[in-house]
């Protein structure tokens, strides 16, 4: 039998994991790891500027400092600037200074960051949750973003009155195995887990701060398609083992270690198209990892060449199931216009979890046109997934779960309410760690921020525990974001949102 060792482990991780404390489910301050922090705004100060210090004394979020030792110099720490609340509190320091030395504008970073879904403040707003665990406070927009469609066109209807469940009464968990089957009873806590991102993709460093982040919330993270690293073992009762297309590192102790084995049949930034690994990310470890060549690029392809019917994933799910007799098996699969199909068909065929993957998730790894073009939004998929699973009396059987573009709690919450059980994330994620979307992921040594890279110097960038506990934050947050929605309706418990569009408008109708 193979074994599962990650044998130039050292060389890829030169900040060793072994020795780490076990997570604990906690907010803690992470603040962003880089010197220079971006900000909303840029303050300028001009010479006309006497150091009367009425600026240092009116702004409630300390921007104007004098360093130490410095009397008679004031600098700026823009990032904390929140102007916008400023001009409405009346503690806008440009009003109160009395040589009109101050002017404030939006920063030059804030506007070039981000696009029209990802825009610059969701991405800001998602360092804000993973830095403090909080929701911001309303400088930063962290509900929707600006595409002109999908869930950015969707609100909820929330009461205008009446009562509110007391936020300490509602449950978010979500039990995984609805078939009733004899295998086990998997519950999470948060109707939510971490998307596959394989070692080669991302750095082992992601990989690690994922998995922490799963046990801390008693959820799940995936191996992706590259292989079971070794350290991953500590986390192994929060690992999903993938089985891709490649069957890269696919080995018989890994599915049988695994509490969910999810066959990726395709992946909705790129249906049809596979896996490409570039040769400059295939270094040793990682091509040892995969069994292959370091430095080649390395192709998953598209489809798996076993399954070409319902019959023949039958056979898929059968020798899974036959190898690890506790697992519960995933079908993670895009979504083509017969996706209903396929979803009914998964079912029959012994999964209990079926995973949509829409258009629009996706690293920058995958390209844009694909992304955008290919696969249908997960908003369409979810109500004609679940509406045909009812119909086909079989939607308490089986749990769906969905992901392609779920950017924040809110579009969470709107794919359970639209027919979803729960969500799979993985660039809100990375944005977490401290992506900036620079879509570079591919490319050379990888991701400059250590997110997505394989690079020995890149990965000691960012440290497992600094990552997991950007990530912990993160949860906490969306969670609070869940629980405020669930309790604006009067809900106990996150399973009464599921189906229930009309709690949802559409903009362009209302
Ligand atoms: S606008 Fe408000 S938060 Fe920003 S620097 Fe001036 S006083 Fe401080
Ligand atoms: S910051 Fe890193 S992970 Fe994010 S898009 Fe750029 S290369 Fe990819």
């Amino acid at each position: 039998m193979a074994t599962i060792l990650d044998k130039n482990a050292t060389q890829a991780n030169p900040v060793p994991g072994i020795g780490l404390q076990p997570p604990v489910r906690e907010v803690k301050p992470a603040p962003d790891r880089f010197k220079n922090l971006l900000g909303k705004y840029k303050v300028w100060r001009s010479d006309a500027c006497v150091k009367c210090g009425k600026c240092e004394e009116i702004c409630p979020r300390g921007v104007h400092v004098r360093p130490d030792g410095y009397a008679d110099f004031l600098t700026g720490l823009d990032w904390r600037c929140t102007a916008e609340q400023c001009k409405e509190n009346g503690t806008y320091c440009v009003d109160h200074c009395p040589q009109k030395a101050l002017r404030i504008e939006l920063s030059p970073m804030y506007k070039s960051l981000g696009d029209y879904r990802w825009t610059a403040d969701l991405i800001m707003s998602t360092w804000h949750m993973a830095s403090t665990g909080e929701v911001p406070d309303g400088e930063l927009e962290y509900k929707t973003g600006n595409s002109g469609g999908g869930f950015d066109k969707i609100d909820f209807r929330f009461p205008a009155d009446g009562p509110r469940t007391n936020p300490d009464e509602i449950s978010t968990a979500l039990e995984l195995n609805k078939r009733g089957d004899n295998r086990p009873s998997v519950v999470i806590d948060i109707p939510i887990y971490g998307g596959g991102m394989s070692f080669g993709s991302v750095s082992p460093h992601t990989i690690l701060s994922k998995a922490r982040a799963a046990v801390a919330w008693n959820t799940f993270s995936c191996t992706g398609e590259g292989g079971y690293i070794e350290r991953l073992l500590p986390y192994k009762d929060h690992m999903i083992t993938q089985v891709a297309t490649g069957l890269f590192g696919v080995r018989e102790e890994t599915i049988q270690m695994a509490p969910i084995v999810e066959f990726k049949y395709a992946q909705g930034a790129k249906p049809g198209l596979g896996g490409h690994l570039l040769g400059d990310k295939n270094t040793p470890a990682v091509a040892a990892m995969r069994e292959a060549v370091a430095g080649t690029p390395l192709f998953s392809p598209f489809p798996f060449h076993s399954v070409y019917s319902v019959e023949d994933h039958k056979k898929h799910v059968d020798w899974i199931k036959h190898i690890n007799p506790h697992a519960l098996v995933s079908v993670k699969v895009s979504t083509p216009i017969d996706v209903d199909m396929v979803a009914v068909g998964s079912f029959y065929a012994g999964t209990h979890i079926v995973h949509l993957d829409g258009s629009y998730g996706g690293t920058g790894a995958a390209p844009e046109i694909a992304k955008k073009n290919i696969a249908m939004p997960i908003e369409y998929a979810i109500p004609k997934v679940s509406r045909f699973l009812q119909e086909e009396g079989i939607r308490d059987q089986v749990t769906l779960i969905v992901s392609g573009g779920l950017r924040t709690a809110y579009d969470m919450a709107k794919a359970i309410a639209l027919g979803a059980d729960g969500v799979v994330i993985g660039t809100s994620e990375m944005v977490a760690m401290g992506c900036i979307r620079c879509g570079k992921c591919e490319s050379g040594r990888g991701c400059t921020r250590g997110i997505a890279t394989t690079d020995p110097e890149m990965v000691a960038k960012m440290t497992i525990e600094w990552g997991a506990q950007r990530l912990i934050n993160m949860l906490f947050a969306w969670r609070t974001q869940l629980v405020d929605i669930l309790s604006r309706f009067g809900m106990r418990d996150v399973k009464e949102l599921r189906g229930r569009t009309d709690l949802l408008s559409h903009q362009d109708y209302e």
